[in-house]
């Protein structure tokens, strides 16, 4: 009787089932396993929340437009499939955050909104005296002992008061989670900032001690943080998919749900079943929920929130926008009174997007508790996205053209606790399905380098399993 090839099931084509099959045909090839991979995507293209649009000789990212240069699987993947001379680094310049329907300068020396330089923190006006005085707290309050995990918001708080938590950490933080900063857990998004109190009780004092960005001298230029692709994200999705040639990727195909015999059985949309030995999941938790709706192992995990954005791209001649503030974009606190969360001057942060004489603004709607404009139509929220950029600059005409992309439940929230549910869950799974992987933005880091990270950790385990 001959055997066939073990095989492993990647389901979801995004990053993280893009990274995951790279690697692991990568493995077969260098070692000559006897085993095969098969992608499948619901979607009609692979990439998932990587959606490039190439138009006028604009590069618009319609989900994700770049990546921390400091997390290094997505510059590695990229340079190993032959992409590297495509990488451009973000031109620096000034940040902004809109607190009380004013732009303030981002101070000099705020690392994810944590001050770590005294004078320019002293300087601004976007904080209080009182508030200043509350910050230099960190410096004498004791650290905490609590071992448990605990919410973003009261870890900032303690340490440096709640005036600073609202008008500087939580617009960014909630530029990259779209979350509630008192929900989001510590532990799984920035557990570095809990070590740091642990290991040099101030904060402030730790990060100067530790951190680079920390220690810039005055009028020392700012480093770039991230890079993009000149040809945009999609390229590289493009790239990965032909040099995957030998796995079997089927599109426009949906998992339904798992069962287990000798092998796994994946029941297609289309009716079909397909086997597996091994299976990676890396679509969404409530979608992997559904799939193992019938044993209900994930169910600690598949009513993780997620919020609900969309990003509106909108070009116009450079005429029609006075007033831009010489910097790179704002972030808005959540107490003012404004739709938009964040804008960015994309052809300052990233030139080669633009043409000559152009403008490219890309703004965000959408955040924990007021997801409801994303329902809007798209001349509603052009509208919406336009009326407020007036209170702040001055648009003269209608843009060029604008590019609406709602993303639905797209930015899961990691809740306090998330990581031990987590764990929870994966113990269960590794009992019940041996073989069977979770991997991707809803469990251990929403950007794309961690997704990678995971894509490819479970690209190795599977491999290990199938092959033990
Ligand atoms: P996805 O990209 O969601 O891929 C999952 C795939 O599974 C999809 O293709 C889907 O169609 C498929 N699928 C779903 N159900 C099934 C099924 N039943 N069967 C088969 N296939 C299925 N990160 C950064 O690092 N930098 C950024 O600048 C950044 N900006 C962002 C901006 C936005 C608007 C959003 C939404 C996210 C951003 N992120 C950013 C986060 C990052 O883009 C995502 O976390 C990452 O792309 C997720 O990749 P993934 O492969 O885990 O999931």
């Amino acid at each position: 009787v001959t055997q066939s090839k073990r095989k492993i099931v990647i389901v979801g084509g995004g990053i993280t089932g893009l990274a995951a099959a790279y690697r692991a045909q990568e493995k077969i090839n260098t070692e000559q396993l006897d085993a095969e991979i098969t992608i499948v995507e619901a979607n009609h293209r692979l990439g998932g929340k990587i959606q490039t649009v190439v138009q006028d000789g604009f590069v618009i990212e319609r989900g994700p437009d770049s990546f921390l240069e400091r997390k290094k699987s997505m510059g590695r993947l990229i340079t190993d499939v032959g992409m590297e001379e495509k990488l451009v680094p973000n031109a620096t310049g000034q940040a902004f955050i809109l607190v009380n329907d004013k732009l303030h300068p981002m101070p000099g020396g705020a690392i994810m909104g944590i001050p770590t330089q005294i004078r320019p923190f002293m300087l601004t006006d976007l904080i209080s005296l009182t508030g200043k005085l509350r910050a230099a707290g960190d410096f004498v309050l004791p650290k905490s002992n609590r071992q448990d995990d605990q919410s973003l918001g009261t870890f900032f708080r303690r340490r440096l008061g709640n005036e600073v938590v609202e008008n500087l950490i939580e617009p960014l933080l909630s530029g990259i989670y779209a979350g509630d900063i008192d929900q989001i857990s510590l532990q799984s998004t920035f557990p570095q900032y809990g070590k740091l109190e642990q290991e040099h009780r101030s904060l402030i004092a730790g990060m100067k001690k530790t951190s680079p960005a920390a220690n810039r001298k005055p009028g020392e230029k700012k480093k770039s943080m991230f890079l993009t692709l000149s040809t945009g994200l999609e390229s590289l999705v493009e790239t990965l998919e032909t040099r995957l040639s030998d796995c079997d990727i089927l599109k426009g195909t949906r998992v339904e749900s798992i069962s287990c015999g000798d092998r796994y059985q994946l029941s297609l949309n289309s009716g079909a079943v397909i086997e597996a030995d091994s299976v990676i999941f890396t679509v969404p938790h409530f979608t992997a929920g559904s799939v193992f709706s019938d044993s209900g192992l994930l169910e600690q995990i598949e009513h993780i929130p997620a919020t609900s954005v969309a990003t509106v791209a909108m070009a116009f001649d450079q005429e029609e926008v006075e007033n831009i503030l010489d910097g790179t974009g704002f972030v808005v606190s959540r107490n003012s009174d404004y739709t938009i969360t964040a804008c960015t001057w994309t052809d300052r942060k990233w030139p080669h997007t633009t043409p000559e004489g152009k403008v490219l603004l890309r703004c965000y709607v959408g955040r924990a508790g007021d997801e409801t404009v994303v329902d809007l139509s798209d001349d509603q929220i052009e509208k919406i996205v336009l009326d407020d950029l007036n209170k702040i600059i001055k648009v003269k005409s209608k843009p060029d053209f604008t590019i609406v992309t709602r993303w639905k439940k797209a930015m899961p929230q990691y809740t306090v606790g998330h990581r031990e549910r987590l764990a929870a869950v994966r113990t269960e799974l590794e009992k019940n399905y041996p073989g069977v992987y979770l991997a991707g933005a809803s469990y251990d880091g929403i950007g794309l380098p961690d997704c990678i990270d995971q894509g490819e950790a479970a690209a190795y385990k599977a491999l290990n399993y199938i092959t033990q």
